[in-house]
């Protein structure tokens, strides 16, 4: 019988084979196995029926040993507190992999968002925060939007927040709109991110970024500013994928000479649809859902879903390839890393690749605290600067052991929470 894919049992399998890599004592390998702690909570909320429902509700602390946990907020109906767990997890890593004084956390409520007004949802942001009030904080845990929760949220629950604390408190939760104290450049930060480190990535294999082909996967938020900042570096896209609403299936949508990224972008929705009728009246060959992956391009971006670069689609990867830079979290198993890895194919990890989201979000917290707004370009200057730090550690990293860049990313994140932890005295 199949055993039903649990995420955290897959988080500490990885930390279980990294901490065996850097001799971590079993003390630490216990500690850093499991969160800190857990809020496990129920929300009453009165419908807009005027009867009762009651939500189910997580946060979860990874690890604060190197500051604040920080992590998103999910509504999902299929939530789990394993996933939870296994996200708060990633998150202490990924903090740690750019050097950022911030833990790792992540919070859900299992709700579907579809079936409920504004109003109920406000009333479940509300009811989250009451529920936590003493657990989060600027100098405790920072909330952030994640699945099914955007802008909107993040300010029912800083009002809720600031209300019961009586006094304002903009650094207690980031994601929020510019007008109430979110950061300029957050909207380009991962997409741009990911750019930043194929950009150190190509000076490292002595390739010129000039006339350099992309093909990407996924036309959203990540994608469309990866494509924006590459082909403003010279780089060409041929290829980005969307998933159609209407047809139920993924398109690849090519055009070898490269994509003009503002008509597709006049021609994409706000999820990140491409209308196919207008894309192939431009020329624009639709292709099937996985021929990104097999073009003949110097770089990939999956930018999409998780597990998409699999045993299967990982053997179709073109042998022109030489770059691929995970704009999405978890999109390739272990069965095609080994792949990647005997084609020599250079590979930058997700949760270093993508990391220049909770970066600006952790830029957001500082403006907040401080009270003091950076413009967008320096927002996007550090930005920068954090990114090619962190990218140039874990590539020294492996290439002085020889470890995958996978591994070497991990190695450096799980060796700064151990040192912390151990500094604190914790083990
Ligand atoms: P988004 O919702 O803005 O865009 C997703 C895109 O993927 C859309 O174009 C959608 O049509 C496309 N898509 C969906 N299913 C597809 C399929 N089967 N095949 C091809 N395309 C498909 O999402 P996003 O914010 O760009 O996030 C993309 C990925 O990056 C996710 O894995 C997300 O967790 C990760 N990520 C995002 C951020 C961020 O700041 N936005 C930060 C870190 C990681």
């Amino acid at each position: 019988m199949s055993k039903e894919f649990n995420a955290f049992e897959m988080a500490q399998r990885q930390f279980d084979g990294v901490a065996e890599k850097l001799g971590l004592d079993e003390g630490m390998r216990e500690l850093l196995r499991w969160p800190q702690r857990e809020y496990h909570f129920t929300i009453p909320v009165r419908m807009d029926d005027g009867s009762v429902k009651v939500f189910k509700g997580f946060r979860v602390q990874h690890s604060d040993s190197r500051g604040p946990s920080k992590g998103g907020i999910r509504f999902h109906p299929q939530e789990t507190v394993d996933t939870v767990r296994a996200l708060a997890t990633w998150m202490t890593w990924k903090c740690a992999v750019v050097d950022i004084p911030l833990g790792g956390g992540k919070g859900g409520v299992i709700c579907d968002p579809h079936d409920l007004s504004a109003r109920e949802q406000e009333q479940i942001c509300r009811g989250w925060v009451r529920q936590v009030v003493r657990n989060i904080g600027p100098v405790q845990d920072v909330p952030a939007p994640d699945v099914m929760t955007n802008p909107q949220h993040m300010v029912w629950i800083m009002d809720e927040y600031e209300k019961i604390m009586g006094g304002h408190y903009p650094g207690a939760i980031t994601g929020k709109p510019v007008e109430l104290g979110g950061s300029l450049g957050r909207t380009e930060a991962t997409g741009y991110g990911v750019i930043y480190t194929v950009r150190e990535a190509l000076k490292r294999l002595n390739i010129p970024v000039e006339g350099i082909k992309a093909s990407m996967q996924g036309f959203g938020n990540v994608s469309q500013y990866a494509a924006k900042l590459l082909i403003e570096m010279g780089g060409i896209v041929t290829t980005v994928s969307c998933w159609d609403n209407d047809d139920h299936v993924a398109y690849t949508y090519r055009k070898i000479e490269g994509i003009d990224l503002d008509f597709l972008l006049s021609i994409t929705n706000r999820f990140g649809t491409i209308d196919q009728g207008k894309a192939e009246e431009a020329g624009y060959e639709r292709l099937e859902a996985d021929a990104w992956i097999e073009q003949d391009v110097e770089i990939l971006i999956p930018a999409a879903l998780e597990n998409q670069i699999t045993g299967d689609t990982a053997t179709r990867i073109h042998s022109s390839v030489k770059i691929v830079a995970e704009g999405a979290n978890g999109p390739t198993t272990p069965e095609a890393d080994a792949i990647l890895k005997e084609r020599g194919i250079f590979v930058i990890p997700d949760f270093l690749a993508n990391a220049g989201g909770v970066t600006c979000s952790y830029f957001e917290q500082v403006q907040c605290n401080t009270n003091f707004y950076w413009p967008k370009d320096e927002v996007l200057e550090r930005l920068d600067q954090k990114m090619v730090t962190a990218f140039h550690a874990v590539a020294d990293l492996s290439e002085e052991t020889g470890e995958f860049m996978r591994d070497a990313a991990y190695m450096i994140a799980i060796q700064r929470v151990a040192t912390a932890c151990h500094l604190r005295g914790w083990a």
